[in-house]
């Protein structure tokens, strides 16, 4: 899974360079960007994980399946190119969620095209990435409030 050490050749010219963006998704990565790398782990250290460079696109989803599968009132997550994620140990899966066979913690999905990481895994806590959506807000416990700037989906996006 994943490339080990696909090194992105240099872009050219200025317009890579462009002034920092925030970690709000859009595709196309600055040279500044694409510098970042994020890891993290499960709760026993069974399996970790990295990532190169700012996600695609970072939300958070209220929604019942996301409920159990947490086991708590949402998920946040952020998705990267899947040549952009790594990961080593031995994890288990569950309608194509991953969590690690040892204690269980819920990790990361991932397709031949995309990554979604769970961000809780993350060694950075709180992280720089901040959700630019909310899928299934109807599911959303009354006292969480809309994240400020977010888009707001009743259920998926459409
Ligand atoms: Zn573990
Ligand atoms: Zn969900």
């Amino acid at each position: 899974m994943g490339n080990a050490d696909a090194s992105e050749p240099p872009k050219a010219g200025f317009a890579a360079f462009g002034l920092p963006r925030r970690f709000m998704g859009g595709g196309h990565q600055t040279g500044w960007v694409s510098a970042m790398m994020f890891s993290g782990q499960c709760l026993c250290g069974q399996v970790k994980i990295s990532v190169r460079g700012g996600p695609l696109r970072v939300g958070i989803c209220h929604c019942t399946n996301c409920r159990r599968e947490s086991g708590s009132a949402f998920t946040f997550y952020a998705v990267w190119p899947v040549d952009q994620f790594e990961h080593i140990g031995e994890t288990a899966e569950f309608q194509g969620q991953r969590f690690c066979l040892r204690c269980g913690s819920h990790l990361f999905s991932a397709d031949d095209r995309e990554a979604e990481i769970k961000l809780g895994i993350l060694s950075e806590a709180p992280t720089s990435l901040v959700p630019t959506y909310e899928l299934w807000i109807k599911r959303r416990e009354p006292w969480l409030r809309p994240i400020d700037g977010a888009e707001q989906y009743e259920e998926d996006r459409k």
